[in-house]
């Protein structure tokens, strides 16, 4: 039998360093393999945390001679002017820096790996094809939700809706158990390419814009951000209701234009001939504003 000394590093035997040795080879394999299984992934490094065989594995990543640490990306790295930097020599100071040093994974990426193992582990376990098909991030979702609330219908929209629906779905189900003061609305994240200057406005407007008084009204199921944007919108709506209309106007024959081009030009690639081109202009000016 072995045992665990202080520091995790020794232990009586080397049957748990060798265990802990294959495991760790198992890990690199199927991560390197091209067709890796994320549930047996999950469930070797379930595997390595819960017997604790990580501690007896050396973290080998380059570090500083000088200092001790390590390079970037990692939470507090050397600093060292002109850094000469050597394997490590020391067991892994947390489970996260072995899942890191192997995968490059986050810590958040790898909670919700080991959350999508226990889908398939457990009386309640769901079949292995089924979260390989939701795919990770849905699976993520999912694994959010107590095993009686895993319904069918909710399993089935895992696997073929968007992660934002999925979200959404499994958002509404947790809300089903809280006081209506905590329940909270999904959020997602938006991207647009904007320029700088743009984006500079936007987040001069957003400081001060979180604390007016029409975005301070004691909701809490969106953050004062998310309100805030609502805001700026609903009111651009209001202010500038004839201009969308006539931009709608404007939007809707170019678009009937662009289909009458695609019908007519079938024949060459020529510049629009002059018939349809002053149908397009007349159907704009037919639908200006009066
Ligand atoms: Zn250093």
């Amino acid at each position: 039998m072995t045992t665990i000394t202080e520091g995790g590093v020794e232990i009586a035997g080397g049957e748990l360093q060798d265990a802990a040795a294959r495991l760790d080879v198992k890990i690199r394999q199927e991560w390197q393999e091209s067709e890796r299984s994320m549930v047996r992934l999950a469930g070797l490094l379930s595997r390595m945390r819960e017997q604790a065989l990580w501690t007896y594995l050396i973290d080998l990543r380059p570090t500083c001679k000088a200092c001790g640490r390590q390079k970037l990306p990692c939470r507090n790295p050397c600093t060292c002017v002109e850094p000469e930097f050597a394997p490590g020599t020391k067991p892994y100071a947390r489970f996260s820096d072995y899942v890191t040093a192997v995968t490059g994974l986050a810590h958040t990426t790898l909670y919700d790996r080991l959350a999508i193992y226990g889908l398939t582990q457990g009386s309640d376990a769901l079949d292995p094809k089924d979260v390989e098909e939701m795919g990770a991030k849905n699976a993520a979702e999912i694994a959010k939700l107590d095993p009686k609330d895993r319904t069918e219908d909710v399993i089935e929209a895992a696997k073929k809706e968007s992660t934002r629906k999925v979200k959404k779905l499994v958002q509404e189900k947790l809300n089903e158990k809280l006081d209506p003061e905590e329940r909270k609305d999904p959020t997602f994240m938006f991207a647009r390419n904007l320029d700088e200057p743009t984006i500079e406005l936007i987040e001069e407007i957003e400081k001060n814009g979180i604390w007016i008084e029409a975005v301070r009204n004691g909701d809490k199921s969106v953050s004062q951000l998310v309100k805030l944007w609502n805001y700026v919108w609903a009111r651009f709506v209001l202010d500038y209701g004839e201009e969308l209309e006539e931009g709608r106007r404007y939007r809707e024959a170019m678009e009937a234009a662009a289909v009458r081009d695609a019908e007519e030009d079938e024949p060459g690639d020529g510049p629009p001939d002059p018939e349809s081109h002053e149908a397009t202009l007349q159907a704009m000016g037919n639908d200006l504003p009066r």
